[in-house]
């Protein structure tokens, strides 16, 4: 009998196989290990090892795809506590080198607002690297800001950090501690009090840890609030050394955090669309009965955190009113 295996990526499925001391007669030695297969693919590369019964002929045609759709670009959670920061970035016009995880999201407009991503826990030590070679005078003008996760942080961010400082570095970083490791599943990290398996482990205190690397500059900021989020990089900006600002939000959906729904107020919404900027996508547009295109919540997305009532210059985007008792 003959085994071919047939998978995408590293021979995974083949390697294990071949440990179990069956022989396989063709698997990556045929296949491509990057990117995803087709039957069109596989046919042609089996066809070419001299695979029997391989057609070297069959293409696959994909669905045509469909262009009637609305466009959804990936975005952050409504309410989720990176939106803030970004926000902010944006405003701010300053380099930002970043890193892997759902904030990675703050690199596609309209927050626009992250320039480099290499791989995991690269973005405090090219932020390190562009600081030695931008600012020959300390320039605060020319000096990137870092942004990384609190799980991305404590797996390979925490040795550039101390590089950072050891080396006097003029770096602004920026920990987005929302307690999980959201991006691939709401995993513990060391910062969470619990271990993978969810049994109790002590927390890490994020500012003991910094200041035990000898960062002089850390501040902790609600990201809710934008004012606080724009002063404290400010002033991170404006000191020499490798500053921490540590924006303290949890993760919305980890943490089954649901707030009421805000609202706009029709009379004093001026259809601006400033509030568009923050990328929520709770925010939508609608065509009135005049044909006017104004900004609408959707009540059902909304999950209340109002970053985007503080974009609004008019006062029109309002807190739900509590219920009366
Ligand atoms: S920013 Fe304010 S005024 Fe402008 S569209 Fe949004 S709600 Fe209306
Ligand atoms: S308050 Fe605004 S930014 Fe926050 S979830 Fe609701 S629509 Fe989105």
């Amino acid at each position: 009998e003959t085994l071919y295996v047939v998978e995408e990526l590293d021979p995974f499925f083949e390697d294990q196989i071949k440990a179990m001391g069956i022989t396989v007669d063709g698997g990556k030695n045929l296949l491509s290990l990057l990117g995803e297969l087709d039957p069109g693919m596989v046919a042609s590369s089996l066809s070419r090892g001299g695979v029997p019964g391989a057609n070297p002929d069959l293409t696959t045609d994909p669905a045509p795809g469909r262009t009637d759709l609305p466009m959804r670009p990936p975005t952050m959670c409504p309410g989720c506590s990176h939106r803030g920061v970004f926000t902010v970035l944006n405003r701010l016009k300053v380099f930002v080198s970043g890193d892997i995880g759902c904030y990675t999201l703050g690199a596609l407009p309209p927050l626009a607002s992250m320039h480099s991503c290499v791989c995991m826990g690269a973005g405090i030590g090219m932020a390190h690297g562009m600081a030695k070679v931008l600012q020959p005078g300390g320039k605060t003008q020319h000096r990137p800001v870092a942004v990384i996760g609190d799980s991305t942080f404590f797996h390979s961010g925490m040795t550039p950090l101390l590089n950072a400082v050891w080396n006097q570095s003029n770096t602004v970083t920026i920990i987005l501690d929302n307690r999980t490791t959201a991006m691939t599943g709401g995993q513990q990290n060391p910062g969470t009090g619990k271990t993978l398996s969810g049994q109790f482990s002590p927390a890490v205190d994020l500012v003991k840890l910094c200041e035990a690397f000898g960062v002089g500059h850390i501040r902790t900021v609600d990201p809710y609030d934008l004012k606080a989020v724009e002063t404290a990089i400010k002033d991170a900006l404006n000191d020499e050394g490798a500053s921490v600002i540590i924006a303290q939000g949890p993760c919305v959906l980890e943490y089954r955090i649901k707030h009421e729904p805000w609202v706009i107020d029709a009379e004093l919404c001026t259809d601006c669309k400033r509030c568009l900027r923050v990328a929520c996508i709770a925010l939508g547009l609608a065509t009135t009965a005049d044909g006017r295109e104004v900004v609408e919540i959707d009540a059902t997305q909304c999950n209340g955190c109002g970053v985007c009532a503080q974009m609004c210059r008019f006062d029109a985007i309002k807190a739900p009113v509590p219920a009366p008792a």
